[in-house]
This record gives C-alpha cells, sequence and structure tokens, in this order.
C-alpha cells in the first residue's frame, strides 16, 4: 500500500493519478477539511495537459478564466513586457488558466473516493520496521503500518525533516499578501495577468471568476510572517497608493478576513528527494518562490511522471531514483530562475536599466522559454 501525507495540490494530484492508473493508494491529511487555502492560482499549460489527463480539465475551464495576456508594467501600468498568449494557445489549445485554489482542491476531491483520503492525520514521525514496512504515527497517536511513504506535505514537509534533517527554508528577503476582491474588473484586463512592479514593492492582478479578482502584493521586508496589521487594508492601501488607482479598488473590494499573509520561501535543493522506500514530491521535495507561478504545476507534474514510473515498475521504489532523475534538472531551473526573477522586480538600483531591458527582450525569446517550460512527455 502507497500512503501519501497531504492533500495539497500534489498529494491530491498524484491520488488522481493512482486512482486512474488503478494503483492503490490512502491519502492522510493534518487539517479536519480540504480548506480553502490561498486565493488565486495560475494553472499554465504544463499543469492543464495533466489536469486534462486526469479528465477535470473542462470543470478547471468552467470554473476559472483564461489568461491571454501575461503583462509585467511599471507601478502606474505602463507595460514593460506584454505577452499575447495565442502562440500558446495554437501549440498547446489553451492558455493559462487563473481559478481560486479551494476550487482546484474541490474539483480533484470530487473525482477521488471519500474513503481513500482520512482526514484529521497529521504525521508526527514514521519509522521503518522492516526493509518494506513503514509504521507511521500520527499527531492524535494513532498509528498505520504501510509499505511506501509519500510526503507530500508542502515546505514545513515533516516527512523531509526527519528524512533529511539538515535541509534548509530559505527566506526571500519578501513577504506577500494576497486576497480575492469581490468586484468585476474592467473588460480589458478581464483575459490579462498583470504585475506591477514599484520601488521594491509589487503587485499583480488577474480575474478568476465573475466579480472575483484574485491580486498579490509583495514587498521587500523582513521575514514577519507573525506580525499583526491592525488595519491591514489600510496599510496596504497606503503602501501602494503611487500605484494605478486599481490597486486601491481592489484592496478595498476585499472582505479583510480573506487577506492571507505569508513570507515567501523556497527550500534549498536536496540532493536525493527519496531514501529506501520513502519519497517526496511538490514543495516538500523542491519548493520554489513563486515568480514564475510554477509551483503547483511542478506538483502536479510531480504526481504525473511519479505515477507513470510506480505503474511500469513491479517494485515501486525503484520508480524514485528514474523520477527524480526525470524531473530534477526541469525543477532545479524553476528554483534558480524564481528566485531571479524576484531580485530583478525588486532591485533597488539601476531599475531604468532594466526596464530599457526588459522592453527590449525579443518576443521570440520568451517566447520559446515558455514553450519549453510548458512541455509534457505525452509517451510516458
Ligand atoms: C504567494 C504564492 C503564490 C503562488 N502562486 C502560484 C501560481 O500561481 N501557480 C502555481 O502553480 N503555484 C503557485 N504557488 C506555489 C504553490 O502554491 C505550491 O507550489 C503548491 O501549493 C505546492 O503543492 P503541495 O501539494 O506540494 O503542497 P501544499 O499545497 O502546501 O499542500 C501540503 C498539504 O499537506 C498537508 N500537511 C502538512 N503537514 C502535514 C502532516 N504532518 N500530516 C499530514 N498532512 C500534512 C497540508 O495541510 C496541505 O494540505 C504560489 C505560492 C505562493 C506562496
Amino acid at each position: 500500500m502507497i500512503s501519501i501525507i497531504g492533500a495539497g495540490i500534489g498529494g491530491l494530484s498524484l491520488a488522481l493519478a493512482l486512482e486512474k492508473l488503478n494503483i492503490d493508494y490512502q491519502v492522510f491529511e493534518k487539517t479536519n477539511s480540504i480548506k480553502t487555502v490561498g486565493a488565486g492560482i495560475w494553472l499554465a499549460p504544463n499543469a492543464l495537459q495533466i489536469l486534462e489527463w486526469l479528465g477535470i480539465l473542462e470543470s478547471i475551464q468552467s470554473n476559472g478564466n483564461s489568461i491571454n495576456r501575461i503583462t509585467i508594467a511599471t507601478h502606474d501600468l505602463k507595460p514593460l513586457s506584454d505577452s499575447c498568449q495565442q502562440f500558446i494557445k495554437d501549440k498547446f489549445g489553451y492558455c493559462t488558466i487563473a481559478i481560486h485554489r479551494a476550487k482546484l482542491q474541490e474539483i480533484l476531491l470530487q473525482n477521488i473516493p471519500n474513503e481513500k483520503i482520512k482526514l484529521g492525520k497529521s504525521l508526527r514521525t514514521f519509522e521503518k520496521l522492516t526493509d518494506d514496512t513503514i509504521k507511521i504515527t500520527f499527531e492524535d497517536t494513532s498509528q498505520i503500518e504501510t509499505n511506501y511513504l509519500i510526503g507530500a506535505d508542502g515546505i514545513h514537509s515533516k516527512v523531509r525533516k526527519q528524512l533529511f534533517p539538515t535541509n534548509i527554508i530559505r527566506y526571500s528577503g519578501q513577504t506577500c499578501w494576497r486576497g480575492v476582491a469581490d468586484i468585476e474588473i474592467e473588460d480589458r484586463f478581464k483575459h490579462q495577468g498583470i504585475e506591477m512592479w514599484g520601488n521594491q514593492i509589487r503587485f499583480g492582478i488577474s480575474r478568476i471568476a465573475s466579480k472575483k479578482t484574485y491580486w498579490f502584493a509583495v514587498i521587500t521586508s523582513k521575514s514577519n510572517s507573525n506580525s499583526i496589521f491592525l488595519d491591514v487594508k489600510k496599510y496596504l492601501i497606503d503602501m501602494f497608493s503611487p500605484f494605478h488607482p486599481i490597486v486601491g479598488k481592489l484592496i478595498l473590494n476585499t472582505d479583510e478576513c480573506n487577506i492571507i499573509k505569508g513570507d515567501i520561501n523556497d527550500i534549498q535543493p536536496l540532493k536525493y528527494w527519496y531514501k529506501d522506500n520513502i519519497c517526496l514530491i511538490g514543495d516538500a521535495a523542491h519548493c520554489a518562490t513563486p515568480d514564475l507561478g510554477q509551483g503547483g504545476a511542478q506538483a502536479i507534474e510531480d504526481a504525473y511522471y511519479l505515477s507513470h514510473l510506480i505503474a511500469q515498475e513491479s517494485e515501486i521504489s525503484n520508480a524514485y531514483p528514474k523520477f527524480q532523475k526525470k524531473r530534477r534538472k526541469k525543477v532545479n531551473t524553476i528554483v534558480t530562475q524564481s528566485r531571479s526573477i524576484e531580485k530583478i522586480a525588486h532591485l533597488k538600483y539601476g531599475k531604468r536599466l532594466r526596464n530599457l531591458i526588459l522592453k527590449n527582450i525579443p518576443k521570440s525569446m520568451s517566447a520559446k522559454k515558455m514553450i519549453e517550460l510548458y512541455q509534457i512527455e505525452k509517451n510516458n
């Protein structure tokens, strides 16, 4: 039996993939319900191709919003780079979809039998009993025995911490607020993903559904995920007052209870994502900063490749090294590039030169990189 720890994007995608391939599994999730984590999420075409294979693309498309144009702009919305995504649609059949995270998780969940997901089960420790038996102890002191363990338990993964205790979580120097405004944005912005870059702060926008607009606000700051703001909306509106008026309007029209704050971190790349019959996927294995909008997509890619490799092997743990070999190069490139973008976006000096370079990057060059990023091996 395969036991998956964590019912986030990676864990649920893996569950659905194993379900489709008729491989037995069970999922253990620490929360008592699959919560409404986060605000919006972009699902790039690499993720969408896999969601199509999983049979849920139509639901994703009908519950989300297609992003047909991606724009990086100055604080007052003057484009620095503006990419019409028609070439992506021509190549893959669809553009990136922006959707509420809760909707994405709900759709994944609807397609997995209830009895396969055990809620309120927070892994505390695991122990190898024999070569092919692992004992898992949960926080409620209950225990189970399993043959294979897959840690899909996110950036703060307990599976990773026990397997590789020296691994380091790296604070990026940036902290972020995310929200969903209950307003319809102007028609011209409806299918546009926008990120506005100011003076070491930035603001992103994309519509995720009718009268729902996802936004994120990122600032350079000391790690302060525990700071409490008495009036977070006022704080953000003041901070972003030099920006285009749409920014203040979105913050003002967001329910304060639904504004989520968190430091932006990644993890130092691991040498191995597995040991014996235990393997890590998603953020537990290779968390990147969100600057390329690829963390969730990479967790979905992990689910796709790992499930297929497992299906091909008579001994499941033989799939793990093959999985890491297949995935490592792409994932490490994303971790490195995300960190660079984040630094470029928040440059203290040299912004003029940066903007000039951005404006003059040949469209064909960025188009080629996007196509490479979104490519999935179909014959896996
Ligand atoms: C600000 C921000 C914006 C982002 N935007 C995008 C985007 O637009 N597109 C994109 O593709 N990615 C984006 N990402 C990245 C994306 O959110 C993550 O990469 C993705 O959620 C990783 O999925 P996961 O399943 O590996 O981990 P998670 O989504 O973190 O899920 C982990 C699950 O494990 C559970 N868990 C944790 N510990 C235990 C335990 N001990 N026992 C049992 N269960 C446990 C948790 O409750 C959770 O359900 C963004 C990230 C951030 C921070």
